[in-house]
């Protein structure tokens, strides 16, 4: 194993709009940040197509070239970018150390985590090879391709709802499948959705399959009622997952404050975790917004706060 002794002014864990905005405030601030890529390059924008929500780009922009922009202008003032993702980190002492899957160890002042979420796909093999093509984790950023079409939302929490109720806006119809025969969102989200007109719930029912994918798109599902075990197929333009997210903080668990559900918490309007020196920013610590832009937002106050952190601790 190689021991890297530079000691970094700051280390960015993860490359999606968090990291990258962090990366550009730091190294602007001429703390020389150090930015592992991670397991997914750019994050879940990568995954998506347009992204007709980022201020700045009138016309639109696709998801893997707006985080190219983002890293182009993280190197341009002088990050270290790096392919590697943090297999083991050691909190304990200042530097903190991270282990990467290259067996190297690199060394750091202040350390901002970025590592972000993955929303949760169902696991069937043609929901993978129909993504970006009618299937989506996101109606906000996608909901907008499917004016007057037919979709699906899968799920029976805030999200679903919240989803279903968005993409009324734009699609003819939307039908909501919930596994069990309740909701599991609050009252007023669950009441909304069953006041729209233009949503359809069906109870007991989850998705078996989908079509198809010698197509290229979505054309229809396969479902299965979940206390009979009766099969249908039916057909829609769209698939939309709202199955809740999965924050990518595994390798942090007992070394910093979580929620139940993984999230990483903070001090109140701050990106400080309960280690000093240690920063937490954009959706491996935020569950509510989970938008490119709220990312960015909180990866540049991870920046700044690590950079008063360092003049406060004599790396100024
Ligand atoms: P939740 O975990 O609350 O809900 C997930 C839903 O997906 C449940 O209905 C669950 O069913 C269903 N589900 C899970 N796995 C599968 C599967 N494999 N197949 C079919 N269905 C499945 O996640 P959310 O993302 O909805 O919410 C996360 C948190 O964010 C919550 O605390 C929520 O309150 C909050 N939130 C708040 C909003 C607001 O207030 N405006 C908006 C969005 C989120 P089951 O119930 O059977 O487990």
């Amino acid at each position: 194993m190689s021991d890297d002794t530079d000691v970094f002014q700051t280390l960015i864990l993860g490359s999606g709009p968090a990291g990258w905005t962090a990366a550009i405030y730091a190294a602007r601030a001429n703390m020389k940040p150090l930015l592992l890529k991670g397991m997914q390059p750019g994050g879940q924008l990568t995954i998506t197509t347009e992204v007709e929500n980022y201020p700045g780009f009138p016309a639109g922009v696709m998801g893997p070239e707006l985080m190219e922009k983002f890293e182009a202008q993280a190197i341009r003032f002088g990050t270290v970018v790096k392919p590697e993702t943090g297999v083991k980190v050691d909190l304990s002492t200042r530097p903190f150390s991270v282990e990467t899957n290259f067996d190297r160890v690199y060394r750091a002042h202040t350390l901002i985590i970025s590592t972000g979420a993955s929303a949760n796909y169902l696991g069937l093999e043609n929901e993978t090879k129909l993504q970006g093509r009618g299937v989506s984790a996101c109606a906000t950023c996608d909901g907008f391709f499917f004016q007057d079409k037919d979709v699906c939302v899968v799920g029976g929490g805030d999200s679903a709802c919240e989803e279903a109720n968005f993409l009324t806006k734009y699609a003819s119809k939307v039908r909501m499948l919930v596994r069990r025969d309740e909701f599991r969102a609050s009252k007023i989200m669950q009441d909304r959705a069953l006041a729209n007109p233009k949503i359809e719930v069906i109870w007991n029912t989850h998705v078996v399959d989908v079509m198809d994918p010698e197509q290229g798109k979505v054309t229809g599902l396969v479902l299965e009622n979940t206390k009979s075990g009766d099969r249908w197929e039916t057909p829609t333009d769209g698939l939309f997952l709202a199955i809740g997210h999965t924050p990518n903080t595994q390798l942090f668990k007992g070394l910093l404050d979580m929620d139940d559900t993984g999230y990483l918490i903070t001090k109140a309007d701050a990106t400080s975790t309960k280690i000093p020196g240690v920063f937490a920013c954009g959706d491996c610590q935020d569950k509510i917004w989970r938008q490119a832009i709220t990312a960015a937002g909180t990866g540049c106050m991870a920046a700044l706060e690590a950079e008063r952190f360092l003049e406060a601790h004599g790396h100024g």
